[in-house]
């Protein structure tokens, strides 16, 4: 019997439902410290094209510091290590062309990421825009809003069957003619529930809103203009939309791509589906966390600790590309070409309010800087260390890393994820965001709905100042303020290859004015990205009288 791992009733519930393996009645076959030698020991199995690896060693390491909670890879890791399905990747991106062949190839493809536990984004901006000609039956097209929701009914069908409901991210560029509909169609709440829909911004979208220009629309098949629209109305119009239904989000195109470090392999369009992976079409990446709220040590941090567990997760990481399934031939070649991973952390707000700084306060961002500097200065340590002893990454030539003489093995070490899932698990707060109250809802993977107090203001609560504490260090999400929100944000994105995830909390009384100015704010900080979300905004029916279209 192996040491036991101190998991919270919510945890072992999710372990239950989703994550350790039954028989055919049902009947469960491991613990969870089975499933984490499961885990430790198939991934470990990457060392051994390694002539100096250690998969002994190494099983014991990474087996170690997921009973501890210190770091948990994705969810797919998690549930396919070491079984039939063998897919260890939560995030793919997949291209789809303007022609049938393509867009139902990767519906297929869809199907079976959605199988193993893996989340699909897709930009539709090739596709032409609704009632463009079709040749070959003298018909009119459908365009991008139609095919999304065959994504969407292809996910629904197979949802039922597979480790967890699929989720997709769509993404339309803002000068596609189709921009209005996609932007309006989440409004109605029956319409894409599988979907996560992003607008593509440009820098020259944005030179145009400050100057209150207007923007050519663009046909992708003819690459001709197909209308007009002024940039401060469009933008309005999305901003409305997000204040309406939390969606679309956008992404900053051109900010991506710069920091895209194979431009010669390809150009990024489209990230993964809660937007903190951008990826090429047909590359997958596998994420893993640091859970932040353990290296406190004498109420202060464990840097130590911290830089053992970075090189420990890069590698850990790196040996996932190795021993990973892969749904196809182009996932698996463009996926080892670049060898992209990517390590984060959870449990930032809990290290806060363990160290008693508040969220919103200069403090957070300098602590967040501290850690997310080390993190992604140890990552490059620990990749150029395995690219000395494995080689760098097949893409290395040409690469931003071959210009810098930087040798890596992996094109990209850190990403920000939200940890929805590895968060209740590790009992901690998710990802960099602020806790969402003392006290809440939750609804936990595998449908359960249990009421949440957070483990901390258990222990605070009965304390004479937890008042103050409560005010002070227990400010939830809705009392962020939103700049607070994209402060923390910009502060991990500066030291991240990839992206963050990070919600922009909203209360109610926020206008669309208010989010027109985050927009502007997220892309002037250099953010790759923002997703906006009012107070209780889902569920509310807004008619639209569609005044732009
Ligand atoms: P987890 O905590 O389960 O590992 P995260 O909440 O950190 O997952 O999400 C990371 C990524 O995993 C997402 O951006 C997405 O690519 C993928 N993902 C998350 N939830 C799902 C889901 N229900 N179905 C498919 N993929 C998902």
């Amino acid at each position: 019997m192996e040491g036991s791992v101190q998991l919270d009733d919510n945890a072992l519930l999710v372990l239950r439902e989703r994550y350790l393996i039954r028989d055919e009645a049902g009947t469960l076959l491991e613990t969870p410290e089975e499933l984490f030698r499961r885990v430790a020991c198939s991934v470990s199995q990457g060392e051994n094209n390694d002539p100096e690896g250690r998969s002994a060693e190494m099983e014991e390491a990474f087996y170690e510091m997921m009973t501890s909670l210190e770091f948990l890879p994705n969810s797919p890791t998690l549930m396919n290590a070491g079984r039939p399905l063998g897919q260890l990747a939560a995030c793919f991106v997949l291209p789809v062309e303007d022609s049938l062949d393509s867009i139902f190839d990767s519906v297929k493809l869809t199907a079976k990421i959605h199988q193993t536990g893996g989340g699909t984004g897709f930009s539709f901006s090739r596709l032409r825009p609704k009632n463009d000609v079709v040749k070959s039956t003298m018909g009119v097209a459908s365009g991008p809003v139609s095919f999304i929701r065959v994504f969407n009914c292809a996910t629904e069908a197979i949802k039922q069957g597979g480790t967890r409901r699929g989720a997709n991210m769509g993404i339309l560029r803002i000068d596609h003619p189709d921009i209005m509909e996609f932007v309006a169609i989440k409004r109605d709440p029956a319409e894409l529930t599988n979907f996560n829909l992003s607008v593509a911004i440009t820098d020259e979208f944005m030179r145009s809103y400050e100057e209150n220009r207007d923007v050519a629309l663009i046909n992708p098949r003819t690459k001709k203009a197909a209308g007009k629209v002024n940039a401060r109305e469009l933008l309005r119009f999305i901003a409305e939309a997000a204040w309406a239904s939390g969606e679309p989000g956008v992404i900053f195109l051109d900010a991506i791509n710069r920091a895209n470090p194979t431009p010669h392999v390809g150009e990024i369009e489209a990230t993964n589906p809660c937007g903190e992976q951008p990826l090429l079409p047909y590359e997958s990446c596998c994420l893993g966390s640091i859970n932040l709220s353990r290296i406190v040590r004498n109420g202060g941090i464990d840097w130590q600790r911290l830089q053992k567990l970075t090189h420990l997760g890069v590698r850990f990481l790196d040996d996932v590309v190795e021993v990973s399934t892969y749904p196809s031939e182009e996932i698996r070649a463009m996926t080892s070409g670049n060898r992209k991973i990517g390590l984060g952390v959870m449990g930032f707000a809990h290290l806060l309010i363990r160290l008693g700084i508040p969220y919103d306060s200069p403090d957070a961002e300098r602590t967040g800087g501290e850690i997310i500097r080390l993190i992604e200065r140890e990552s490059k340590i620990a990749s150029n260390r395995l690219a000395e002893k494995r080689g760098p990454f097949p893409n290395f030539k040409g690469s931003v890393w071959d210009r810098k003489n930087l040798l890596q093995r992996n094109a990209t070490t850190t990403t920000i994820a939200p940890t929805g899932t590895l968060s209740i698990l590790a009992g901690t707060s998710s990802g960099v965001e602020p806790i969402y109250d003392i006290r809440y809802k939750r609804i936990l993977p595998g449908g359960i709905e249990v009421e949440v107090e957070d483990p901390l203001w258990r222990k605070a609560k009965d304390r004479p100042d937890a008042d103050e504490l409560r005010r002070r260090l227990f400010r939830k999400a809705y009392e962020v303020s939103p700049f607070a929100h994209l402060n923390i944000q910009r502060t991990f994105q500066s030291s991240v290859d990839n992206a963050v995830s990070k919600t922009v909390n909203l209360p109610e009384t926020a206008t669309a004015d208010d989010i027109l100015d985050i927009y502007v704010a997220a892309y002037r900080m250099g953010l790759k990205g923002t997703t906006v979300f009012r107070n209780k905004s889902r569920g509310y029916q807004i008619l639209s009288c569609g005044t732009h279209q």
